[in-house]
């Protein structure tokens, strides 16, 4: 028979890793509920207008990486490949955005036909933020303080910020007019991709990884020099406030990012140890899109971050502030593994934030303390028949060399509230 296996750039997370992925996942949780962030959960599908809509047909998703389909009515669907769009659907259809500010932060998993690669996958993972109604760059300065501090938190160093902005939509046209321009007289030195990007968007021609075709871009026109005042205030004040909360960045004026509703701020944390899957996090200003879904217009700013990509830097460092395993092995020889069971049951009831395993199906003391030594535990219980008749249990430590102890059943709870903390 054939062997059935999991789909292409799509993975399974084995107990082995899933520690790990919790330690992020509620360190981001707890750093945006730090910030007044509110969940939301949305669909993992949705009507494909209205990503069609929302990310414009003009994008590497749009044109090749949705996995769409007709659903038994005939309807056509799509998982989603990212989060804001389904964000905004749900706050517009749910009138969350009438004269009201939202905070909100999202998590899932997110689906692209890309070829798959480390650090880019079919099925991905992100978390992901999104901020409405708020015009001034003190929110957008709070995303971005909102990310440094969560690689604080995660113990992640060497991400760098880059930062640029868009400008506004008009300044924006003016600008792609004089770029067009430019890019056209030099046509013979881009390539394919670029001449295709050079009348459907050319902004994207600003990234591309080619070093011709970056040569090219070199000495292209910047849009910095087409900003407006205003637009130019709007950037300065959160480079200013970055500065003062003490976060570097770097300005690129070569970061455009791939989707068309971005306005404004836009950046990146990028990574120089996951080759060219270096963005662990992008995002920015996006006012255009709440109107472009049919919603009032309303201002809006986030990012989207990508937790594979997260953790595989992790992994080379592991965080000193994660928790590695069990903290009580609990081992019980002879008739008594009924009866440690119970007292497991009791403590945990005392001991809500202590992981205790219980040594079940017996085995001989050395088999059970080479058990305990793996679960990482740090402390083993030790329940004999011995010890069942005088009401006591052993406590050994398994890390320290500490004399062993013998507690009454009754005084466990206290004892142990003391050594583990
Ligand atoms: P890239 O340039 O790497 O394709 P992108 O601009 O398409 O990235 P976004 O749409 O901005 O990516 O998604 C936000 C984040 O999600 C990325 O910075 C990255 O960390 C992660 N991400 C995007 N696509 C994938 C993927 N196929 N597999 C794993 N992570 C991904
Ligand atoms: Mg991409």
């Amino acid at each position: 028979m054939k062997k059935i296996q999991s789909i292409r750039g799509m993975h399974d997370i084995l107990p082995g890793e899933s520690r790990l992925w919790q330690f992020v996942e509620e360190t981001a949780k707890s750093v945006f509920d730090s910030f007044g962030y509110q969940q939301i959960r949305t669909p993992v599908m949705e009507q494909s207008d209205l990503f069609l809509r929302a990310i414009g047909e003009v994008t590497d998703i749009v044109e090749k990486e949705m996995y769409s389909f007709d659903d038994r009515n005939g309807d056509s669907l799509t998982l989603r490949p990212e989060g804001t769009a389904g964000v905004v659907r749900a706050c517009i259809e749910h009138g969350l955005l009438h004269n009201q500010i939202q905070r909100l932060w999202y998590q899932g998993a997110m689906f692209r036909h890309e070829r798959p690669q480390k650090g880019r996958y079919r099925q991905f993972h992100q978390m992901g933020v999104e901020a409405f109604g708020m015009q001034g760059p003190d929110v957008d300065l709070e995303i971005l303080l909102m990310t440094a501090r969560l690689w604080q938190q995660l113990g992640l160093d060497g991400a760098e910020l880059q930062l640029n902005t868009l400008g506004t939509v008009q300044e924006r046209t003016i600008y792609r007019q004089q770029l067009v321009k430019y890019l056209s007289q030099h046509r013979e030195s881009l390539d394919e991709e670029s001449k295709r990007r050079l009348s459907s968007n050319p902004l994207r021609v600003l990234d591309s990884k080619n070093p011709e075709v970056q040569q090219v871009v070199n000495d292209a026109p910047l849009l910095m020099e087409y900003l407006g005042d205003e637009s130019r205030f709007h950037f300065e004040q959160i480079c200013e406030g970055l500065q003062e909360a003490g976060v570097d960045y770097t300005v690129n004026p070569r970061l455009v990012r791939g989707l068309d509703y971005y306005v404004l701020t836009v950046f990146e944390w990028v990574s120089d140890r996951l080759g060219a899957q270096g963005t662990i996090c992008a995002g920015g200003r996006y006012d255009g899109l709440v109107e472009q879904l049919g919603g009032k217009p309303t201002p809006a700013v986030g990012f989207g971050m990508g937790l594979e990509r997260v953790i595989s830097l992790l992994e080379e460092d592991p965080p000193v502030n994660m928790k590695k395993g069990a903290d009580i092995y609990f081992v019980a020889s002879g008739d008594t593994e009924i009866k440690a069971q119970l007292i497991a049951n009791k403590l945990r009831r005392n001991m809500t934030d202590v992981q205790i395993v219980t040594n079940c199906g017996g085995g001989s003391f050395k088999s059970q303390f080479k058990k305990a030594d793996r679960s990482g535990a740090r402390f083993a219980l030790i329940l004999g028949e011995d010890e069942l008749q005088r009401g006591v249990v052993g406590v050994k430590s398994l890390r320290e060399d500490r004399a062993q102890k013998e507690v009454l059943i009754n005084d466990l709870p206290n004892y142990l509230e003391g050594l583990v903390e």
